[in-house]
């Protein structure tokens, strides 16, 4: 399949006394895909999107969307003509307008007839109908997401960057807008580019995330190859919890403090592996026959539905997540067991 947008090798500086703010960035966004920029405040996810829209002219590299260039080094296309929608943190909804004017604001060049059949179809699509004739402050913060999201889906945009677009909304409101928002942009067959630092976000609202860091994309792939295969120490600790240990791997296994485990992928020599917490289970010492020592629980976090536990080993700390079926209470004695390969995340030598 053509990618419906080209990022290749972009880099941006805001002064040479600076390092770049995005370095060298490569991704590719396919027709009907929602594709998340994931990482932690200040990795440039926002420069990215802005790079994008055109709001900002990169140092170095091109973008192109359906092939044609919107900017390298001799081209950069205005942000009003690459045909893009954006929705921006904080709405930006016109205060002034009601919802109705609001969402036939960038519709100007169409016929009368035309632009009120649009913006009327585009308010039943996210559900505003009732709350056409009010303002922007009428609305609770949920309601202003989707009136920013119909303004932005009405000029029949191929794409649509949306930039932390739940972050003002409340736990509850934000589990529902994301859904609703998913379903809506599935529907319209439309793809979006979107930035959060909240990995779970990333997770469930993305088809495919790339994970930034310092400027830079350390991995791309699936919430699923991203949360179950990351690449570098800083991917398994940034996306949920991790346990990370050290070992000598020989092959499919490792040595570790804990004992043998099962790694993936292969590696020979020094490695650092990432575990997940769900992926250790606890038993009493006495059942566990294969015991890789003994340990003490030493923190327990009731979460409702699931437990989280501290266990200590010798010197070391490990952190497991077990379903509330069989509580343990804090001192109790434990061994550890992984049930899944651990995950290579460093090695010093290259794969066999
Ligand atoms: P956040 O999640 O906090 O919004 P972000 O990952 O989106 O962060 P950016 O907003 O892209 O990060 O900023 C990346 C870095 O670039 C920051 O250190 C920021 O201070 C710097 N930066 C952004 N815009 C400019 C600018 N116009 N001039 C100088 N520095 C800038």
């Amino acid at each position: 399949m053509q990618p419906l947008l080209s990022i290749n090798n972009i880099t941006k500086q805001f002064a040479h006394n600076l390092p770049p703010v995005v370095e060298d960035l490569c991704f590719k966004v396919y027709p009907g895909e929602i594709f998340a920029l994931l990482g932690p405040s200040g990795c440039g996810k926002t420069t990215t999107l802005r790079l994008i829209a055109g709001f900002e002219r990169a140092d170095a590299g091109e973008i192109r969307m359906e092939g044609q260039c919107f900017a390298d080094a001799n081209v950069h296309l205005p942000p009003e003509v690459r045909g893009i929608g954006i929705v921006f943190q904080e709405y930006a909804l016109f205060p002034h307008l009601n919802v109705l004017q609001n969402v036939a604001f960038g519709l100007k060049k169409l016929p009368t007839k035309f632009r009120d059949e649009r913006v009327m179809a585009v308010l039943d699509m996210v559900g505003m109908t009732p709350f056409k004739n009010r303002r922007p402050h009428q609305l609770s913060g949920g309601q202003q997401q989707r009136v920013a999201l119909a303004r932005s889906i009405a000029p029949s945009p191929k794409l649509i960057l949306l930039d932390e677009p739940f972050s003002n909304l409340d736990a509850g409101m934000r589990h529902s807008t994301r859904e609703e928002i998913r379903v809506l942009l599935k529907n319209a067959g439309m793809s979006a580019v979107f930035v959060t630092h909240d990995q779970e976000e990333a997770l469930c609202f993305a088809d495919r995330l790339a994970v930034m860091r310092d400027g830079c994309i350390e991995q791309i792939g699936t919430p699923e190859t991203v949360y179950h295969r990351p690449k570098t120490p800083f991917i398994a600790d940034f996306l949920g919890m991790t346990n990370l240990i050290t070992g000598e791997a020989e092959g499919n296994c490792a040595q570790t403090s804990l004992g043998k485990f099962r790694i993936a992928p292969f590696a020979r020599g020094k490695v650092l592996l990432s575990i997940r917490p769900e992926h250790l289970v606890m038993a009493p010492p006495e059942t566990e026959a294969h015991s890789n020592g003994v340990g003490e629980i030493v923190m327990r976090e009731f979460k409702g539905h699931d437990l989280t536990y501290r266990v200590k080993i010798g010197t070391e700390d490990y952190v497991v997540q077990t379903e509330y079926c069989c509580p343990l209470q804090v001192g109790a004695r434990v061994t550890l067991r992984a049930v899944e390969p651990a995950v290579v995340v460093k090695h010093n030598e290259p794969h066999p």
